[in-house]
């Protein structure tokens, strides 16, 4: 008989099955509305644009589980126990539907229990139910016997491993002793058919077997429904944000800025209060707000970024969960329709109290947080519009980044010293180049030197090299030369979004005046802001490549021939812009294979898991805060770590830091660091 069906103290077991129901569904629906409406205390932004590929997205991402499994690593096998996690609970949440809402609550008993159908569903779940039992056991030691840096000892983790194990042992439970009751002898379900055998040689009578099996089975249903009021109370609230995260995560570019309309600036200024950026939880959008529920608090982020394991006192994750908290702790005041209050004199400040000013600025806009996120959070925009309201609304950086964005606006480009006084065009003397502007022909395709490239000695060295290596294969191109500004990704990343939005404006304006089709760029930062973010303000009419992806195409049609042999052992390290923003990783490997005689070893962090450098994100120009280590250090004893005799990479910061750091380290004699276009030379018949 239905548990339900049984009347308890001289109640229909109906009764209190929809009783406990509504009570738990009206707590769930509760918290779920209140949370809904924190969310929307944030500002506006459409994510609501290709909802057929973020369906797909979602679907891809989520059913395979490649949202854990693509950070597996040798090290960190954890991925693997979510997803078998994932699966076999999904197959209890069905058979929630099926067999607890559709048959008991809904009376269908007789037609979806007792068949066939219900074996072979039990059967699956009896395997699902095993999985998520080993999948909680293995966590459960890695969480609090193996104690990986990237996890906490929480309290709330083991309340729910507790609840899931207790879930799969009630059910292994109700299957067993309630098939032992019903005399029934059978081979399936396969777990369940076992325990029944077992509890039938025990000699327990029938009407206790069925009486075992019933309590266990309102016990089931109580827990199930206790972790439905829960959930949405929990850190594991990201059981129920997540697919929605995934759901609005960006589609076309990794890290979007929203742009500010100089408007808003004037708007401000003429009534005496200027507050751009953010500075207060609801200056973020609700995709922002909506980030915060989804964090699992997995620790992936903290473990990869490079401030942090540099021993910086900033932490992706906490950034994350510092935030949530300050939304819960600040929301209710604000829905309560006190915002005035709430934002004249918060509790706390959010930057300040909540996240340091130290923190904003140690971010060197990596995006490892990003990329190793199961639930793709956007950590690197939050903190630039953090920086956006300090630089903004605060006038509030330290000295380095006032020096970098003033040089920008007096200069043209961020460098300070000897070397930013040369003339930004000298590169160009005596190499036969066409230059817009004096070059009476048409042109199509632009080389975009970039400002490091055009000015830093070390770097002009690449950009001739690769100036060289192009007219070689034959490519036809012009140079702005002394004409070419800076693409405005240091003021923008720095948080100076109106120097960015003027570059952009200006050089777009360029890019149109002289019909540019094609921009050809050395470095990856300018790479990512021409083709990436200037399209939003017009700048879509011309493609953009990285010269390691023309390389690699002119390797392969032949144009470009490598035969000299260059006897050494390399390694590549890729610069965040260019293999993780972009994901153009395959392409300098190609190149680099193509090179005779050289070996080539790979470092554990690589591709769109790379390092940083320690270069990105302003931090060429803003001076690196004290933690154990610089940055570039950890990387470089990376590079040691290959034996390579040659650390190439295709960014003029990541050269930088990586020559800083060879001289540092002190293995100047044993190591040298290369622009690709240089080694590309080399390798190139040039008789
Ligand atoms: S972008 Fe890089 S430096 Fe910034 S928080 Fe993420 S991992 Fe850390
Ligand atoms: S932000 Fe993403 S990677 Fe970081 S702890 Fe949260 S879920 Fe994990």
């Amino acid at each position: 008989m239905s548990p339900v069906s049984a009347t308890y103290w001289g109640i229909p077991g109906y009764v209190i099955f929809w009783v406990l129901f509504v009570i738990a569904a009206g707590l769930f629906a509760k918290r779920i509305y209140f949370l809904f409406r924190l969310m929307r205390l944030g500002k506006q932004e459409n994510r609501f644009d290709h909802m057929g590929q973020r369906i797909k997205n979602v679907l891809f991402v989520i059913l395979p589980q490649w949202c854990t499994l693509r950070s597996v690593t040798k090290k960190d096998l954890a991925g693997i126990g979510h997803a078998l996690l994932f699966w076999g609970f999904s197959c209890f949440l069905v058979s929630y539907i099926v067999f607890i809402g559709l048959a008991e609550g809904f009376g269908l008993y007789p037609w979806l229990m007792g068949n066939n159908f219900e074996t072979v569903f039990s059967s699956i779940l009896d395997i699902a139910g095993l999985c998520v039992m080993a999948a909680m056991i293995w966590a459960a030691i890695r969480r609090y016997i193996v104690r990986p840096e990237r996890l906490e000892l929480s309290v709330e983790a083991g309340v729910i491993m507790v609840l899931v194990f207790s879930l799969m042992v009630l059910h292994f439970g109700i299957e067993g002793f309630g098939l032992a009751g019903s005399g029934e002898t059978t081979n399936w379900p396969p777990i369940g058919s076992v325990i029944a055998n077992y509890l039938s040689s025990t000699g327990i009578s029938k009407n206790t077997l069925i009486t075992v099996s019933q309590g266990a089975w309102w016990l089931h249903y109580l827990v199930i429904l206790g972790f439905t009021v829960y959930i949405p109370r929990s850190k594991h609230l990201h059981i129920l944000a997540s697919g929605a995260n995934i759901l609005f995560k960006p589609l076309a570019s990794k890290v979007v800025l929203e742009p500010i309309p100089l408007e808003a600036l004037e708007a401000m200024e003429s009534e005496g209060s200027v507050d751009l950026g953010a500075s207060k939880i609801q200056d973020f959008t609700w995709k922002d707000l909506l980030d915060l529920y989804a964090c699992t608090v997995c620790g992936r982020c903290h473990v990869s970024c490079p401030a942090h394991v540099s021993g910086k006192t900033l932490s992706p994750k906490e950034v994350i969960h510092d935030l949530k908290e300050h939304l819960l702790e600040e929301g209710p005041g604000l829905l309560a329709g006190n915002a005035q209050a709430t934002s004249e004199s918060p509790a706390k400040t959010m930057i300040g109290d909540v996240i340091a000013e130290e923190d904003i600025w140690a971010c060197t806009t990596c995006g490892a947080c990003q990329e190793v996120c199961p639930v793709d959070i956007e950590h690197v925009r939050k903190i630039i519009k953090m920086r956006q309201n300090l630089v903004l609304a605060q006038n509030k950086m330290p000295e380095s980044a006032q020096l970098m964005l003033r040089n920008m606006q007096t200069r043209g480009n961020p460098w300070a010293g000897a070397q930013s006084l040369r003339l930004r065009g000298d590169w160009t003397h005596d190499m036969g180049l066409k230059i817009l502007g004096q070059y009476e022909g048409r042109v199509d395709t632009l080389f975009w030197v970039g400002c490091t490239g055009a000015l830093i000695d070390r770097n002009v060295e690449a950009t001739l090299s690769l100036t060289r290596v192009l007219k070689a294969a034959g490519v036809d191109f012009g140079v702005l030369g002394e004409a070419e500004p800076c693409c405005g990704d240091p003021a923008r990343r720095a948080g100076y979004e109106f120097q960015f939005q003027i570059s952009a404006e200006e050089n777009i304006e360029t890019f149109k005046n002289y019909n540019i089709k094609k921009i050809i760029t050395s470095c990856p930062h300018c790479y990512n802001t021409l083709k990436n973010e200037y399209p939003r303000y017009g700048g879509d009419f011309f493609e953009v490549v990285h010269y390691t992806e023309l390389l690699a195409d002119l390797i392969t049609r032949g144009k470009l021939k490598l035969t000299n042999k260059l006897n050494t052992l390399l390694t590549y390290h890729d610069p965040c812009y260019l293999s993780r923003y972009n994901e153009v990783f395959r392409e300098p490997r190609q190149i680099i294979e193509g090179i005779p005689n050289a070996k080539f070893k790979e470092m554990e962090r690589s591709k769109n898991t790379t390092f940083c450098c320690g270069g990105g994100g302003g931090h060429m120009w803003i001076e690196e805060q004290h933690g154990t280590t610089k940055i570039n250090h950890v990387r470089m004893d990376e590079v040691i770590g290959t034996g390579a005799e040659t650390v190439v990479t295709s960014c003029p910061y990541c050269l930088q830091m990586l020559e800083e750091g060879i001289e540092q380290k002190g293995v100047k004699d044993s190591l040298k660091a290369k622009d690709l276009a240089e080694l590309v030379e080399e390798a190139m018949n040039q008789s």
